[in-house]
Formats: C-alpha cells, structure tokens, sequence
C-alpha cells in the first residue's frame, strides 16, 4: 500500500483515477481547489477510509507525507484555462514547481499529466515523443500549452538537477463519465445538445480531426507508467491511435443518441489544431499498453452517465431510452 496524492481528484480525470487506486489497495489523499472539479465527484468514495480529500490550491506549497505523486490539477477545457489564463500559467508553473519540491523532499516518484497540446498545431502526422511541436506562445491556447510545455521542463529539470523520479505522461483527448456537462469540450457539448434535440455545433468545416482515448484507458496507462520496473527516457504519449473528424463524431454521437439533431456550423477558435493522432508506439513498448476501448462502446458507456445526469433537467425529462 502507499501513500498517493493526487491533484486535481476531484476532476473529471482525477476521481477515476483515485477511484482506481483505492480499489487497488493504496491510500488516496485528493488535493483540489475545486475550479472545475466537484464533490459530487469524489463523494463516493468518502465512505472509504483510505480516502481523504484536501482543499488546497497547489500554487501554494503543501507539506504532506507521500509515496507518491500524480499532478493533474489544472483546467483541461479551453473555455475553462481561457477564463483566467494567468491562474492557469500559475498553477501550471508554481504548481509545478510546488509539488516537485515536495516530491524531493519526500522522495515521492510523481507524474505531471501533460497533454497533446504541447504539439500545438502540428505540422508532423501522426505525433511521436520527438516532435518538438508548433506552438503560438502568444495566443489564446498559450497559456496551457506553453503552462505545460513550462512543467515538462521543470519536471526534466528536476529529473536531471536533483534526481527527482519523475513520469511524463503527455494525454491526448480522453472521455467517458462525469465530463463536465458544461465545458465545451467537443464530446459533452455533442452528447448534451444531441440528447436535448438542440443543433450539434461543429466549428469550422468539421474536417479538423481528433483522436479520442476512453477514461478507463488512460487511467491503465498512468498506473502502468507509475510502476517500478518503467524507467521512461522522456515523455510518453498515451492516447487512441483512431483518428474522426469532428464532423464523423458528430455523426456518431446523434445516430448512438438516436437524436434528430441537426449539424449547425460556427466559427472556428484561434489556433485551433487541425490535426491530431497520438503515435502510442513507446506506451507498448515501455508497459504494454494500449486502448481496448474502441469509439461506440466508450460514447455509448458516456451517453449513459449524460443521460442519468441530465434526466434532472426539464429540456431532457421528456428523453427516455430507445
Ligand atoms: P478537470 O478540469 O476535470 O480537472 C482538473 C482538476 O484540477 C479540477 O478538479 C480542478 O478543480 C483542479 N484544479 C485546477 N486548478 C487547480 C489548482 N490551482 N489547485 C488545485 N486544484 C486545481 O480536467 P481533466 O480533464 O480531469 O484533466 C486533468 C488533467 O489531465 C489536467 O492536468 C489536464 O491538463 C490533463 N489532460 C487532460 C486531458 C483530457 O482530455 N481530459 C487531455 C490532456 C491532458
Ligand atoms: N469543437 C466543435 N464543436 C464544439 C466543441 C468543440 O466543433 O461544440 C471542435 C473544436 O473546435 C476542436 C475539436 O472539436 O477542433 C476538439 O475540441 P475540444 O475543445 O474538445 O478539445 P481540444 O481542441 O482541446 O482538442
């Protein structure tokens, strides 16, 4: 059993993964400051004695016992890091820098969930680790891409400098239950307007393309990464390879909602990636790992947990299962 800490566990991300680690026996301390995170998240898990949630913000030190570390806290929608991009560059870098110091002094291993988005816009097909990216630094996205970018060097730095024992997982779009219903992130906002009848909204022409990794994936992927016998040279991207436009994903989500939706078009953010597909060969390599959950069964899986969540709201009372 050891000591875990995770931050940012009251996340849509994070609650999986505290989930899965009490069910394997580890004593579990979520840290959250509750921006995008709920209670309603984690309160299954209070019952649990190996369970304890802290609200704390990590751009300010913590001084806990840990055996080990994952960082996930920060804001993961674009609506969301966009709202105050400065606190997300705080809790990206001081955050960072936060935690690492507590994982030197502790001697805990930890891991900082990076993300694709430190490829930016790529103009290398599918992404491998050595891509070194294509990123705005002034732009509206910048404040998380160039926030993780900055933890990835902290991190390495920390590796090279003081012998930190660190775990670089870099996540590429991952989905399933207790997304957040209002993020605006492609999947939710698809799944919520197709299960209300309302317009499904595709930015741009729709032919920009996303690779989408089911949650309990990507939670096998961080664990595994998390092991003893890993030693990862550098980052790891953990991702599902299958590549959809976003108009096929659209597609899919109103025919497994048995929706009438319709497509309506909006315009396209600034410096909204237009391509995007992990190459995940270093994960098998390293731990084994790749997804096993294909598109229609993870939608279907999310649909359901939306279609509870949503059966509270007027618009959605009159919805019933096909
Ligand atoms: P989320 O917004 O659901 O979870 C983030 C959590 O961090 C929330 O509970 C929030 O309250 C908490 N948080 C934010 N700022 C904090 C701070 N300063 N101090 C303490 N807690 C703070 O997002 P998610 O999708 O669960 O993402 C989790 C992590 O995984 C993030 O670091 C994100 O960058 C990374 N990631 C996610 C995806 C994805 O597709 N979901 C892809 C790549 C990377
Ligand atoms: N998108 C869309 N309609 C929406 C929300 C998002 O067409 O209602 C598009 C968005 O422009 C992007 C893709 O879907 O091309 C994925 O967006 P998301 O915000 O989920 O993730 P990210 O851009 O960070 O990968």
């Amino acid at each position: 059993m050891q000591r875990i800490m995770v931050t940012g566990g009251a996340g849509f991300l994070g609650s999986h993964l505290c989930e899965r680690l009490l069910a394997l026996g580890h004593e579990v301390l979520c840290v959250d400051n509750y921006f995008t995170g709920r209670k309603g998240n984690i309160t299954h898990l209070m019952r649990n004695p190996r369970f304890e949630a802290l609200r704390h913000d990590i751009t300010l030190p913590l001084q806990v016992e840990v055996d080990q570390i994952y960082n996930l806290a920060c804001p993961a929608s674009p609506i969301h890091y966009q709202f105050d991009p400065v606190q997300t560059i705080k809790t990206c870098v001081h955050g960072a820098i936060n935690v690492l110091d507590l994982a030197r002094r502790t001697k805990a291993r930890i891991l900082q969930a990076s993300t694709s988005e430190v490829y930016g816009d790529p103009s290398v097909h599918p992404q491998s680790e050595s891509y070194w990216g294509n990123v705005n630094p002034i732009g509206l996205r910048s404040c998380y891409d160039e926030g993780k970018r900055c933890a990835e060097s902290l991190f390495f730095s920390y590796h090279r400098q003081y012998g930190v024992d660190i775990r670089v997982p870099r996540i590429f779009n991952t989905y399933g239950p207790r997304m957040h219903e209002h993020d605006g992130r492609v999947i939710s906002n698809f799944i919520v307007q197709a299960l209300q009848g309302n317009p499904i909204t595709v930015y741009g022409t729709g032919n920009q393309t996303r690779s989408f990794c089911y949650v309990d994936d990507t939670v096998d992927g961080l664990i595994a990464l998390m092991s003893d016998e890993v030693r990862p040279p550098g980052p790891v991207n953990l991702g599902n390879p299958q590549e959809y436009t976003i108009r096929e994903l659209a597609e899919r989500i109103i025919a497994l909602c048995h929706s009438s939706s319709r497509l309506t078009m909006a315009p396209l953010p600034h410096d909204d990636p237009q391509q995007r597909k992990p190459n995940v060969e270093q994960a098998r390599q390293l731990i084994g790992w790749h997804p096993a959950i294909d598109l229609d069964t993870g939608l279907s899986r999310t649909i359901s947990d939306f279609r509870k969540r949503l059966v509270t709201c007027d618009e959605a009372l009159a919805l019933s299962e096909p």
